[in-house]
């Protein structure tokens, strides 16, 4: 049988290399200014088009190449970083495996001029799909300058496969920070069609995070420092009360290079533990400097993890390091972050008029008098009615036991509630308005409310079953936009870092279908003049906070399921919570919008909203 196998030709050997190393525009952003870096830049520019589907370039001040070098350097292994095997353990580069410009040439248009500094004249050199199209000699600043135009046009799935012009910017955005955030000592700068996104003067590191990461972040930040044979470490962190619900900006740099570690994060955030809530993450910028030869870095091109031998040391050395900087900058525990819940109006019911219960106590009810009267007058169905309309005796000598208890709360509070377990016997309570709720539905451990039905009882949990309503609602505001708006009489200014600005844009015309109405959007700033009618201003923070931190992962491309997110963050940040006490008349109102929604039975969360138990599964618990 003849020989079968074939060695690929290098063009299709590349593109398969291209597979691993361009994922989408930000990998190629990556590599080139990893490359500029290396190359000793002080000075690297970053144009995109198109959130580099059009045009991704880079323009650096850093060593340049020879003409034979600019040559090869598109070839496949070819690298000026490693020139043997144990150079791998001191890796004082970003890239040594040579195969980036060789797998984007393989994919893309190519074109690149360089010069070194003390040559006259620099070399052009044009690939489009492995293919050198021409090579120049060419007049060009000392440098390199490499452009990438219309990646993946020989490959139209990888095309087809990107996802919004938004979504692959807030990826180029998120590797162009991690890179200029790894060498505040670069000038970095960021244009994206022609308009400037960011300008990063050489810097210290704090500048760096607060160029990056807007003015407020300055007054957050808490340095973190520490030199041990092990590691040296060198950062912030930011004070726990600006601990956020978004996992947003959590960094770690090794020796210059951003990874992601779950095991160290756990250190940085178990060093937060009394000082956050649960649920919150602490912002960090930490940089960790380690011998070269104890990390190994010879992973996978687009992965950001890193193996190093004495994880165990690393994770004490920085729980420790950062708790002794929450320490010594007095940065006391926070206790009580958030308002008291219970003291909100339930959203949806803002606008009605509220009763509030009240205690009839008679002060002539003698409960001996039945006894005495020797005819005992108790309700068959109610065999605990506190009914004051009972035949009284005169007596007011027990009254002294009863003194100061009328205005007593807690007395009131513990009352009603036990009311709440027992059936039927809330009627003297509460006033004869409030009659007509009393039996329907009660409050059960704040939590539940238990209401009849025909064939028994129903109990639904108030939280889900709230954000099943709002959930609906939202969604069909979004969908036939005519939310209505709360006009505010103050517009309402929030600040953002400028990603979450990105974010925020992508969101406005969804946001402004729930009712929000936005007058500004500036570079860290968000004016609100308007917002939805269910939410109230205080609330409108944590709201759109929620909201980026759900949509940091990138928001979904088609119209559905976009709503579909925002309708689930609004309704999960806005809706009664359990612990909450609901007054009579929001109780019924839940209940009755619950079981006007379409799909009543779950929560949008997919939960149940509610149990029903018939009599006769009552009836059997009693046999
Ligand atoms: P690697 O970075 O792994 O060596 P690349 O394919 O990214 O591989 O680059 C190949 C080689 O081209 C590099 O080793 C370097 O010598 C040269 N090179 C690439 N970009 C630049 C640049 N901006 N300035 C100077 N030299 C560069
Ligand atoms: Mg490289």
């Amino acid at each position: 049988m003849a020989d079968i196998i074939q060695l690929l030709p290098d063009h299709v050997a590349n593109q398969i290399a291209a597979g691993e190393v361009v994922q989408r525009p930000a990998s190629v952003v990556k590599e080139l200014l990893e490359n500029a870096i290396d190359a000793k830049s002080t000075s690297i520019t970053l144009i995109v088009k198109d959130a580099g589907k059009t045009l991704i370039q880079v323009i650096d001040d850093g060593v340049g190449m020879s003409q034979t070098d600019a040559r090869l350097s598109f070839e496949r292994h070819a690298t000026s970083k490693i020139k043997s095997a144990e150079d791998l353990f001191q890796l004082n580069t970003k890239g040594f495996r040579g195969e980036a410009l060789a797998s984007i040439a393989a994919i893309a248009h190519v074109e690149m001029s360089t010069k070194q500094e003390l040559d006259e004249v620099g070399t052009q050199i044009k690939i489009e799909g492995s293919k050198i199209v021409s090579q120049e000699v060419t007049v060009t600043p000392k440098g390199t300058s490499l452009s990438v135009k219309n990646l993946f046009f020989n490959i139209p799935a990888r095309r087809n496969f990107l996802k919004s012009d938004q979504v692959e910017l807030r990826h180029i955005l998120d590797e162009f920070h991690r890179v200029a955030m790894a060498h505040p000592q670069i000038h970095f700068a960021l244009y994206h069609n022609n308009n400037e996104l960011f300008n990063l003067p050489e810097s210290n590191l704090r500048q760096r995070i607060v160029h990056i990461f807007g003015n407020k972040t300055n007054e957050k930040l808490v340095p973190v420092i520490e030199e041990t044979e092990v590691v040296n470490i060198n950062g912030f962190v930011c004070k726990p009360e600006f601990a956020k619900k978004s996992r947003g900006e959590q960094f770690f740099f090794v020796n210059n290079r951003f990874i992601k570690s779950p095991y160290l994060h756990h250190a940085v955030v178990s060093a937060f533990e009394g000082l956050i809530k649960d649920g919150n993450f602490p912002s960090y910028f930490l940089y960790l400097e380690v011998n070269p030869s104890s990390i190994d870095i010879n992973i996978h091109p687009t992965k950001t993890e890193i193996k190093f031998d004495d994880e165990h040391t690393l994770y004490a050395i920085l729980r420790s390091s950062v708790k002794h900087s929450l320490g010594q900058f007095n940065v006391a525990p926070i206790l009580d972050f958030d308002r008291d819940d219970t003291l909100d109006t339930p959203y949806n019911y803002q606008q009605k008029q509220i009763d509030t219960p009240t205690i009839e106590v008679d002060a002539n009810f003698n409960p001996f008098a039945e006894e005495m009267d020797d005819q005992p007058k108790m309700n068959k169905n109610n065999a605990t009615s506190f009914s004051s309309s009972r035949p009284i005796k005169k007596d007011n000598s027990w009254e002294s036991l009863y003194i100061g208890l009328e205005s007593d709360k807690d007395f009131q509070h513990n009352f009603s509630s036990l009311e709440v377990e027992s059936s039927e016997v809330t009627g003297s309570l509460f006033d004869d308005e409030e009659k007509e709720h009393t039996g329907t539905t009660y409050q059960l451990h704040r939590k539940y409310i238990v209401t009849t039905i025909k064939s028994g009882m129903v109990i639904i949990d108030q939280q889900r079953a709230h954000q099943r309503v709002l959930y609906e609602q939202f969604l069909k505001n979004i969908t036939i936009k005519e939310a209505v708006s709360q006009q505010l009489l103050f517009p309402l200014t929030l600040n953002f870092s400028p990603q979450d600005i990105v974010l925020l844009k992508e969101l406005r015309e969804s946001l402004e279908h729930t009712g929000f109405a936005f007058t500004n959007f500036e570079n860290e700033m968000v004016e609100i003049s308007g917002i939805p009618m269910n939410i109230t201003e205080s609330e409108v923070g944590i709201l759109l906070d929620q909201l980026l931190s759900d949509f940091q992962d990138g928001i979904p491309e088609s119209g559905f399921s976009q709503s579909d997110m925002l309708a689930k963050t609004l309704c999960k940040t806005i809706a009664t919570k359990t612990g909450e006490v609901l007054n009579l008349v929001a109780q019924e109102a839940l209940v009755n919008s619950l079981f006007a929604c379409t799909e009543p039975t779950i929560s949008p969360f997919n939960k149940p909203t509610y149990v029903t138990m018939t009599v006769e599964e009552i009836d059997k618990k009693f046999i």
